[in-house]
């Protein structure tokens, strides 16, 4: 099935089944096991889970860990490559205690460290890695408690790497690691002048806001040799962006780091470690092409690229490989996550009844319209566009001035529907089409009303027009009829998603299937375990949404392995400083007076407490 293209996005980790279900398949040896997502939003029903919900097929995560690491193990075997490599998982990515356990967890046999871009992020580090060959590196701003801790860590056996953003964290570093006399591992980030396509570009380039010009590097270099501390230089740090489209972009990079790295050498720092940062895309688009939402390579292209170009700068100068480090992020952790939620409702753009002829007393641009609608052929769709909205605007300008009534005016409205109701029918028959008509269909579409909120949970849309996969969960056999554009509960124009990848490339609305009587409509936002779950916001004071992990066993069957419920009521008036206690009080207060005024029973008293209380303790979102 090519519906949807979830076998372009999907990278084998989901398919439709033959029942038309959305499921997760894993690879058990020579066995695979097609999951329906259906049946375990059904169990999540059972266990009083509602939607909107975040689900988390831990499976994926342990597997997208292993792929890592099994596809660098194997470019660096082939090419002979002489160190070996080490991940990091950006904390920032996905901070939820119980990801980075599962990160923690999954990733030991390969020791995968952690990479801690504040104070609370170094503290998350240390206390979930229990490996000692896994490394912890540190970026971002650091002071004097962030560098005690950082240096605490290495005392205690932990591969702990202070990256210098600037150069003035070193004299802080140099300074702690005197007083508590603990050596430090230090690195620098440089700053390339190599740019990259993608949305990230603003990370590399002279204007980057991050890492050392040249001139700051060599200072740091003097700095260390002044304070006789150079040996505590090991690792070059560079990053060239996150979601980076295209591998020359990649391998460019790579080369430039070499040649810092080879420089510093030559200043007398003993290095040995390189780390390229984060930037491994995720093909949200499925279009396997250098848009800013997909990658024109693969995983194995990646390392194979990341290791060709380290030995090709290093070799001919005869230095020792480093060990190799990425920060990979919303590669390790996309696929993991999905965002599923029901439809409320749909509001359609079809136009009510109208009757066959325009009443006898009608205004002539009623006549007009009827006129228009009859007339409507392939040969003149531009023509009856315009006429269309001409007349309905002149009776809608008449109803302003008193001259038309509400039901002609609803009357000119239903039939200049119907008129471009028509011209949207035939477009596909039409030799040329102007702007205005091609984006008919996207103005005709229905909205679909989904239970979930945009700011809370997919943020990247709203602010950087990110796309990501969304398909239904089931009913994929049934040929899906309606256009759509999805809107969530916030009732903000920018809540809502009219950008998606569909089948052969991005469209302004999404085939779906219209909502059947009595029975729930499930829609899932794909991979969407990167960044999307802490920069979400309280817009219109909707919480976390209930998140559910799921493992998946060899048989099929799956465990319900953590549930988390999303925040309740009480818990978001909290977040901006309400208090729920006093609040239930006010009502109370409320209520005892209207008793008292005669306005209320008692018992009516009672049933609206219990319900003020209910409210207040129940989940933030659309209960059914
Ligand atoms: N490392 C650093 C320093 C970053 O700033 C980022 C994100 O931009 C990453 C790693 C993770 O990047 P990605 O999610 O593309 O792997």
């Amino acid at each position: 099935s090519k519906l949807y293209g979830v076998r372009d996005w999907g990278a084998d980790y989901f398919d439709i089944s033959a029942e038309g279900n959305a499921v997760v398949s894993l690879q058990f040896g020579e066995k695979t096991v097609h999951v329906p997502l259906i049946d375990i939003v059904n169990g999540m029903k059972e266990r009083g889970l509602d939607m909107p919900a975040v689900l988390r097929i831990e499976n994926l995560l342990d597997l997208r860990i292993t792929q890592l690491n099994e596809a660098f193990a194997r470019a660096i075997e082939t090419a002979g490559y002489k160190n070996h490599y080490r991940g990091v998982f950006p904390i920032k990515v996905n901070q939820q205690c119980h990801v980075i356990e599962e990160i923690a967890d999954y990733g030991r046999r390969y020791h995968h460290g952690l990479e801690a871009g504040s104070k609370a992020e170094l503290i998350i580090a240390i206390s979930q890695l229990r490996d000692h060959d896994s490394l912890i590196i540190c970026n971002g701003y650091k002071d004097e408690e962030f560098i005690d801790l950082g240096l605490y860590a290495r005392q205690m056996g932990i591969p702990c790497f202070f990256v210098l953003e600037t150069a003035t964290e070193l004299f802080t570093i140099l300074e702690r690691s005197k007083a508590l006399g603990i050596d430090p591992l230090i690195g620098v980030r440089i700053r390339l002048a190599s740019t990259v396509e993608g949305h990230w570009n603003g990370d590399s380039g002279d204007r980057s806001i991050f890492g050392l010009s040249t001139n700051a590097l060599l200072e740091v270099v003097e700095q260390l040799k002044k304070a006789d501390m150079l040996h505590c230089l090991q690792l070059l740090h560079s990053h060239l962006g996150s979601q980076i489209p295209n591998i020359r972009n990649i391998r460019s990079g790579v080369m430039e780091a070499c040649r810092f790295y080879t420089g510093l050498i030559e200043e007398g720092a003993p290095m040995g470690y390189m780390d390229l940062g984060g930037g491994l895309a995720v093909d949200y688009e499925g279009a396997h092409s250098n848009s800013t939402h997909s990658m024109n390579y693969g995983l194995d292209e990646y390392c194979y690229n990341i290791i060709e170009a380290l030995q090709e700068c290093l070799d001919p100068l005869d230095i020792a490989h480093p060990v190799l480090i990425t920060e990979s992020g919303r590669a390790l952790i996309a696929y993991s996550s999905m965002l599923l939620f029901n439809v409320l409702e749909v509001r359609d753009h079809k136009p009510g009844a109208i009757p066959d002829q325009a009443p006898e007393d009608s205004h002539d641009m009623l006549f007009n319209l009827y006129a228009v609608l009859g007339n409507v052929t392939v040969q003149n769709l531009q023509e009856c566009y315009n006429d269309a909205i001409y007349y309905r605007d002149e009776l809608r300008e008449l109803f302003h001035h008193g001259q038309a009534t509400l039901r002609e005016r609803a009357l000119a409205e239903n039939v200049s529907l119907a008129i471009l109701e028509k011209i949207s029918e035939l477009l596909p028959q039409a030799r040329r089409v102007s702007a205005e008509l091609e984006s008919l269909p996207e103005l005709l579409s229905d909205i679909y009303y989904g239970n979930f909120s945009l700011f809370q949970s997919l943020p990247d849309i709203w602010a950087i027009d990110q796309i990501f996969p969304i398909m239904p969960i089931h009913r994929l056999n049934e040929k899906p009829t309606r256009s759509a554009v999805i809107a969530d509960m916030t009732c903000d124009c920018d809540g809502k998603i009219d950008s998606f990848s569909y089948e052969d490339g991005i469209c302004k609305t999404l085939p779906l299937h219209p909502l059947k009587e009595g029975e729930e409509y499930y829609l899932s936002v794909f991979l969407v375990g990167a960044y999307q779950e802490t920069l979400g916001d309280l817009h219109n004071l909707f919480g976390d949404t209930n998140v559910v992990s799921v493992h998946i066993s060899e048989d099929g069957s799956f465990n319900f392995v953590r549930e988390f419920h999303g925040d309740s009521i009480a818990d978001v008036l909290s977040y901006v400083e309400y208090d729920p206690k006093v609040m239930q009080e006010q009502f109370r207060k409320l209520a005892e007076q209207a008793v008292r005024d005669g306005k209320i029973s008692v018992p009516m008293r009672q049933q609206m407490l219990r319900a003020f209380s209910d409210s207040m303790n129940g989940y933030t979102f659309f209960e059914r």
